[in-house]
C-alpha cells in the first residue's frame, strides 16, 4: 500500500505530460497571475534614515492601517474606485503623511492641497488643486470626476464646488496643527505624498494620489499629483499608476502615462516599463512609483533612498516597506496555487521516472508535518516516509510507470489545497486506486501535509 502512495505522486506528474487539456497550459509557462485582486499604496519617497525607530514604526502602522482598509474592501468584492478613495482618505486623515491633515506648508505658511483619481474602466478622471479647506481632497477629486464635465478644478472654484457637494470643510488651521514637525518646518525635500492603485475582483483598475505638495513651495505651485498622466493614471488595458517625488519632473516626462504607453505601444511588461521610466527617463533621486497591471501584478520602484509603500493581493500577500532592495519590488509573475501544485507534481513525476526516490520525495513531501496513511498504516514525518519508500521501491522495475487521471484541485482558502484523483501504476502487476492529498503553503513553498491512498485492484 505504501507503494500506492508513491505511485500517486508520480501519476500526478505523468498527467502533465499526457493530459490533453494540460498541454494547452504548460505548467512551466510564465503566465500571469490568477490573483483576484491586488492593491499597492505609497506614503511618499522619503529616506527612512530621516526617522528614528519610533517614527519608522508609526509610519509602518499608518501604512498597515490603510492597506488593511483596502484589503478588506477588495476581499468583499469592493470596486476599485471606492477602494482607492477609502484608502487615500485613511492616509489623508493620518498626520504622518503629507496629504490632508499632515500636509506641508507653502512659503507663505499655508497648506495647499492637490489630488486626483482615475477610473481605469472608463478612463473618467477628476482632480483638484490648491485647496485649503477641504478635509479629504481625494473625495473632492472624485466628485469632480463624477458630478462635473470637467477634469481639474483649482483654488476658490474647487472650494465652492466642495461646499456645494456638501463635503466636509475645515478651518485651514486643521492642517497646520497636525504635528509638531509642522511648527518646526520639515527639511527641504521632504516627500510624503500618498497614493493607491488597485485591481479589483471585477478586473477594473483605478489609481489616486493626494498631497500637500513639496515643502516650502511657492504659493500657487501645483505639482504632478493632480495632473492625470503625470502623477496618476489608470486604464484597464494596461495598468494603474501613482507617483511620488519631485512633481515637476513627473510632469515634464508624463511619467504615469509613460509607463502605460510603453505597455500599450511597445508591448513591454509592467516591470520593464516602470524600470525604464524610473531608471532611464527620470534622473536619480527624483521619486518613486506604485503600479498594478491588468492581471494584478504589482511593481513598486523608487530611485530615491526609500519609499514608504505597501502591497497586498488575494494570494495572502500583505507587505509594508520603507525602502525596497535596490529600489525595486516586482511581483514575480504571480501564479495560482493550482499552477504551482501542478508543477510540483510534474517534478515529482520526472524524479520517479528517473528512478530517483530521494528527489521524488524532496519535490514535495519534505514537510515535517507530513502524515501518510495507506491500508491502515500511518507514517509521520519526512524521514520515516522516505525510509519506507526506499524499502518498498529498491529499483526502477519495482517502481514502474505511473499515470494520473481525474485530478481535481480544491482550494482550501489561500494557503491550503486538497487534490483528488485516480492513480494507476503500470508494472508487472498493474494497480490503481484513488488518492487525496492536502497541501499547505509554507514560507519556502507548497508541501504535502497529508496523503491518503486507496487501492482499487491490488491482488
Ligand atoms: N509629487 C508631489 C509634488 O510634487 C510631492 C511628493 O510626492 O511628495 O507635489
Amino acid at each position: 500500500m505504501y507503494r500506492s502512495l508513491l505511485v500517486t505522486s508520480m501519476f500526478i506528474v505523468a498527467n502533465f505530460v499526457v493530459h490533453p487539456t494540460w498541454s494547452d497550459e504548460p505548467p512551466h509557462s510564465d503566465q500571469a497571475s490568477a490573483v483576484k485582486w491586488a492593491i499597492a499604496i505609497h506614503g511618499g519617497a522619503s529616506d527612512p534614515a530621516e526617522w528614528n525607530a519610533d517614527q519608522q514604526a508609526a509610519r509602518r502602522q499608518g501604512l498597515t492601517r490603510a492597506l488593511d482598509v483596502g484589503r478588506q474592501m477588495l476581499s468583499d468584492n469592493g470596486a476599485a474606485l471606492d477602494v482607492v478613495e477609502a484608502v487615500i482618505r485613511t492616509l489623508e486623515d493620518d498626520p504622518l503623511f503629507n496629504a490632508g491633515r499632515g500636509a506641508v506648508r507653502t512659503q507663505a505658511g499655508r497648506c495647499e492641497l492637490d489630488s486626483s483619481i482615475m477610473d481605469g474602466h472608463t478612463r473618467a478622471c477628476g482632480a483638484i488643486a490648491g485647496v485649503t479647506t477641504v478635509k479629504n481632497p481625494i473625495s473632492l477629486a472624485r466628485r469632480v470626476m463624477s458630478n462635473t464635465k470637467h477634469v481639474l478644478l483649482a483654488g476658490k472654484g474647487a472650494e465652492q464646488f466642495a461646499a456645494q457637494q456638501q463635503l466636509e470643510l475645515v478651518d485651514p488651521d486643521y492642517f497646520l496643527s497636525a504635528i509638531p514637525a509642522h511648527a518646526a518646518g520639515r527639511g527641504e525635500g521632504y516627500l510624503g505624498t500618498v497614493g493607491c492603485v488597485v485591481r479589483d475582483t471585477h478586473g477594473n483598475l483605478a489609481a489616486g494620489t493626494s498631497t500637500g505638495g513639496t515643502d516650502k513651495k511657492l504659493p500657487g505651485r501645483i505639482g504632478d499629483s493632480p495632473i492625470i498622466g503625470a502623477g496618476t493614471y489608470a486604464a484597464n488595458d494596461t495598468c494603474a499608476v501613482s507617483g511620488t517625488g519631485v512633481g515637476e519632473e513627473y510632469i515634464r516626462n508624463s511619467i504615469a502615462y509613460d509607463v502605460a504607453a510603453q505597455i500599450r505601444y511597445a508591448g513591454k511588461t509592467l516591470a520593464q516599463a516602470v524600470n525604464q521610466s524610473m531608471r532611464e527617463t527620470l534622473k536619480p533621486n527624483v521619486g518613486g512609483l506604485i503600479t498594478v497591471s491588468a492581471g494584478g501584478e504589482i511593481v513598486l520602484q523608487h530611485n530615491t533612498r526609500g519609499m514608504s509603500c505597501g502591497a497586498a493581493d488575494s494570494s495572502g500577500r500583505f507587505d509594508i516597506y520603507l525602502q525596497l532592495p535596490d529600489g525595486v519590488m516586482a511581483t514575480q509573475t504571480v501564479e495560482s496555487a493550482e499552477v504551482v501544485v501542478r508543477r510540483l507534481l510534474e517534478e515529482q513525476l520526472q524524479a520517479w521516472n528517473e528512478g530517483n526516490i530521494e528527489r521524488f520525495m524532496h519535490a514535495y513531501w519534505q514537510s515535517p508535518e507530513l502524515t501518510f496513511s495507506s491500508g491502515g498504516e500511518v507514517t509521520r514525518g519526512y524521514d520515516a516516509t522516505l525510509a519506507r519508500y526506499k524499502q518498498r521501491y529498491p529499483d526502477r522495475q519495482t517502481m514502474g510507470k505511473v499515470n494520473f487521471e481525474e485530478l481535481e484541485f480544491l482550494p482550501l482558502g489561500v494557503a491550503a489545497m486538497q487534490v483528488q484523483g485516480v492513480w494507476q501504476l503500470q508494472r508487472a502487476e498493474p494497480i490503481g486506486g484513488r488518492f487525496t492529498l492536502v497541501l499547505r503553503k509554507f514560507a519556502d513553498g507548497w508541501k504535502i501535509v497529508h496523503d491518503h491512498t486507496s487501492v482499487r485492484n491490488e491482488s
